[in-house]
């Protein structure tokens, strides 16, 4: 079996290469996706040094959080679809929840964020692509709905995020990473929210392309742990 310390250097060393061809030098961070990894090959992860994770389920993500709470200084971010009845859930166990996408959960989080005392990030989710298999709010709604979010006294709105469709030639999705900057952009000039500065994309097949087009954090799972089962 592949060393999960190997994976980590050789994707830290292909991220690091990315932003430096693009004059942006430790502008982009890694988030570790370990959907379905034990908490021991996490360990190793965090061993050799990472610190921030991803995982996409409330429940499953709950318990590695609890087996690894010995381990200080870990983030975790939630990075898959949030149903409103794990809000609470969600605002406890994470650092920042990146799959926000509708105006109804976004009321549930800030409600669970107050109740625990904190302010909690959160990035914007967008179909950018299109597909109907998808969560995400469409483009065209980000504006308005960041303009809402302000409203939302425990929620921090910090970027937007998405997932561009499964190409074999990443290429295809450059269209996708740089609507999602644009849209960013909107928001931050535009609509004036000037925290709302992070760009979540990219994943094991199309990172590169997406540093390329600006991301500031991509989400990489078979890269480090091998193929999910
Ligand atoms: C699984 C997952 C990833 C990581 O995908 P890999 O192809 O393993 O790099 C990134 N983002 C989300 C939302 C995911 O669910």
């Amino acid at each position: 079996m592949a060393r999960v310390e190997d994976g980590l250097a050789r994707v830290l060393e292909e991220i690091a290469e990315a932003s430096e061809r693009v004059n942006r030098p430790g502008e982009v961070a890694l988030v570790a996706v370990t959907k379905t990894v034990p908490p021991t090959v996490i360990q190793q992860a965090y061993e050799a040094g990472q610190r921030l994770f991803g995982e996409n389920r409330v429940q499953e993500a709950a318990e590695k959080i609890e087996a690894l709470s010995a381990l200080g200084g870990v983030d975790w971010h939630l990075i898959g679809h949030l149903q409103r009845n794990k809000a609470k859930q969600a605002a406890r166990w994470f650092s920042t929840v990146e799959s926000v996408d509708s105006a109804s959960l976004a009321r549930k989080l800030d409600g669970h964020a107050g109740e625990v005392g904190r302010r909690l990030p959160v990035l914007l989710e967008v179909n950018v692509s299109g597909e109907e298999s998808k969560f995400g709010l469409h483009p065209d709604d980000v504006p308005q709905f960041a303009r809402e979010l302000r409203a939302l006294p425990h929620l921090e709105l910090r970027g937007l995020m998405t997932i561009a469709p499964l190409v074999s030639d990443p290429e295809e999705v450059r269209p996708v990473f740089r609507r999602l900057r644009k849209l960013r952009d909107t928001v931050r000039q535009d609509v004036g929210v000037e925290s709302c500065t992070e760009l979540s994309m990219g994943m094991s097949g199309d990172f590169v392309v997406a540093i390329e087009e600006g991301s500031t954090m991509v989400r990489i799972g078979r890269a480090i742990f091998g193929e999910r089962p």
